[in-house]
């Protein structure tokens, strides 16, 4: 058993993952099993880290004593004083010219604060009140325009740069070539990933009200979509009016139980076939990218297709409205078992495969909230599969059904306005996620939460049969619906979603190439990560842009049902509670990464999700 070099308490200097850069931190902690220091930095970011990160203050101030100035540009002449010691340096008839010499201290001088632009806290050797701001990535100019990503880049590319730093602030042997070829490697990465977040270790923070709360969630969410299903076919669905209970055998259809099996393995046939482009996803804690196909809109066109084929020889899709509970009943049954095969395959998953918010070791908060990060027979992918296409997919046939159901028993030739609408608005949606598949690659589903009960059950279940509630609901409550009042949702719908994409999309174009001569125009307070938080454009309009577009776009569905009855505003009312509360988890996890950067771009960008209210 290797025993542990750095006491709790003890201030030593930490790399931070993913870069060559070090900080003052405080260990905290130690964990015997998974031998990692849990170590604290000045902002309060707390990460666990490898013994192999971590070096004695001592061994950084002997190199700092070996420079006579603090100031980078000072310690850069310092530097070439030495460097004119050593067996490198030119012979004397090779040697610059006075001006050429001059032309060359301005350029270090500049290359040295153009580095500190990415790499602020080179200069922390002995971190100081003064630095804070530059150790939390905010140097000089706090803000940047996205083309400063270039510049950025294409100074820090040459092997002379990361050469000319390194040794400046000797943090390697300089006859260490192998070592140099490593720390070049992350050097050059530096920019244009996201870097590592956090090794996988214990789960410390508990959320959704711990394990009580947990425990309940289980038992709460199956019950509200029964109680949703069971009032929606009441005459009267007012909130007191409660349903009389349905026998439990009435519940179970094996003939719903068998679609429902047929419905996730022919998802699961159009996932696999070798059409669409392979992408890999945000880097792991590893430094890992593990790799997805992005056909979830093929499979969409085939889902269709044969839909269409059944229709034509008139298979009688208005089954689905007279059982729904019964399919929900299923979808749930499949799901739970799901959600059990998740759990005891995850405790076999090696700890870095383990999810950052699911690993606490409380088997109820951990089978919920999903053990493992990204759990794959092979290459097949269960989270992202079920994150989109057999939840999705069914929400639209649901709908559909609905739509038929209505025509069928209200003998109409074309559905009513409403249902129109709702079914429109819709579709539009999920079209739009399976068109944009890509971009759940970089969502907290996919990044951080592990695949458990909590994704299991909203995917397959939640989503498919509550968010389909307002069509159910306009079967058995027809609200017609004037033209301008149609006009007027349907205004109301396309702000929502144009705000929703535009959003979305500059996130992720972003995040994928801050260099995107199209992002030139917005600015950014840069990090410590590396990546930048935008501050203009739809992220500096408010915190979450995208929420707001999502939760617009959820009042325009639930428009169409009139004002007759709550039970259509379910959606809308739940959906804001979940954003509500999801934003603040995203608020927690980006303070832990971004410290002090974010606490800026919290007071630059004040409103969370709704402008002067939120
Ligand atoms: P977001 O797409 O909102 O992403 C949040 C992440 O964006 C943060 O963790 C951070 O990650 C990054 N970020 C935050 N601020 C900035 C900034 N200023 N500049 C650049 N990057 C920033 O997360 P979600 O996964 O919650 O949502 C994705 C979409 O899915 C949303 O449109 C949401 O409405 C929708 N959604 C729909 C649901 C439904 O049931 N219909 C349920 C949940 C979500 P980092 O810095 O690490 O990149």
């Amino acid at each position: 058993m290797p025993s542990r070099k750095f006491a709790d308490g003890e201030v030593v200097m930490g790399r931070w993952p993913g870069s060559v850069l070090y900080y003052e931190v405080q260990v905290t902690s130690y964990d015997d099993v998974a031998h990692l220091y849990t170590v604290k930095y000045k902002d309060g970011t707390e990460l666990a880290l490898k013994e192999s990160d971590i070096r004695s203050q001592s061994s950084f101030k002997h190199r700092k004593s070996q420079s006579s100035s603090s100031s980078p540009s000072r310690r850069s002449s310092s530097r070439s004083r030495s460097r004119s010691r050593s067996p490198g340096r030119p012979a004397k008839g090779r040697r610059r010219s006075a001006s050429q010499s001059r032309e060359h201290k301005e350029d270090k001088k500049k290359t040295i604060q153009e580095t500190s632009i990415a790499l602020p806290v080179l200069v922390l050797f002995k971190p100081s009140e003064n630095n804070t701001k530059r150790y939390n990535g905010e140097p000089e100019s706090t803000e940047k325009n996205a083309t400063s990503c270039i510049t950025l880049e294409q100074k820090l590319k040459p092997d002379l740069e990361i050469k000319r730093v390194l040794e400046q602030y000797s943090l390697r042997s300089r006859k260490d070539d192998k070592k140099k070829e490593e720390i070049y490697s992350e050097k050059k990465t530096f920019v244009a990933v996201k870097p590592i977040e956090k090794v996988s270790t214990k789960t410390k923070e508990l959320e959704f009200g711990g394990r009580i709360g947990t425990f309940m969630l289980i038992l709460v969410l199956p019950a509200t979509v029964f109680y949703l299903l069971l009032m929606c076919k009441q005459d009267d669905p007012s909130l007191l009016n409660f349903p009389p209970l349905p026998a439990l055998e009435s519940l179970w259809d094996w003939r719903a139980f068998g679609v429902i099996l047929l419905w996730f393995f022919l998802q699961a046939a159009f996932y696999l076939l070798p059409i669409g482009k392979v992408v890999e996803g945000l880097p792991l804690s590893s430094g890992r990218r593990l790799q997805y196909r992005i056909n979830g809109f093929y499979a969409f066109i085939l889902t269709a297709a044969a839909i269409g084929v059944l229709l034509y020889f008139e298979f009688e899709l208005h089954y689905l409205y007279d059982h729904l509970m019964q399919f929900a009943v299923s979808a749930a049954a499949f799901s739970l078992a799901l959600s059990i095969y998740l759990y005891v395959r995850s405790l076999k998953a090696p700890e870095e495969e383990l999810a950052p918010g699911g690993n606490s070791g409380y088997f109820i908060y951990d089978f919920f909230t999903g053990h493992e990060l990204n759990p794959r027979i092979g290459s097949f992918d269960l989270k992202y599969f079920c994150e989109l296409r057999p939840g999705l997919i069914g929400w639209v046939v649901i709908n559909l059904a609905m739509l038929l159901a209505e025509m069928k028993i209200h003998n109409l030739s074309v559905p009513s306005l409403s249902m129109i609408l709702v079914n429109s608005f819709q579709l539009l949606y999920v079209v739009d996620a399976l068109w944009n598949e890509e971009a759940v690659l970089t969502t907290m589903d996919i990044t951080h939460d592990g695949f458990g009960f909590m994704l299991a059950f909203g995917d397959l279940v939640w989503v498919p049969f509550v968010y389909s509630l307002q069509a159910f609901y306009l079967v058995g409550h027809p609200t017609p619906i004037t033209w301008p009042v149609a006009a007027a949702i349907t205004v109301l719908n396309c702000i929502g979603y144009y705000i929703f994409r535009s959003a979305n999309s500059q996130k992720n174009n972003f995040r994928r190439n801050p260099a995107d001569p199209k992002l030139a125009n917005l600015k950014f307070i840069p990090t410590a990560t590396g990546k930048g938080l935008l501050v203009t454009g739809w992220w500096g309009f408010v915190r979450h842009p995208n929420y707001l577009g999502d939760i617009i776009m959820a009042l325009a569905w639930s428009l169409p049902c009139g004002f007759n009855h709550i039970l259509p505003y379910f959606y809308v009312i739940y959906f804001i509670c979940l954003l509500v509360h999801r934003e603040a988890r995203d608020e927690h996890h980006c303070k832990q990464k971004y410290g002090l950067a974010w606490e800026r771009y919290c007071q630059r960008v004040p409103y969370r999700i709704f402008p002067y209210i939120y």
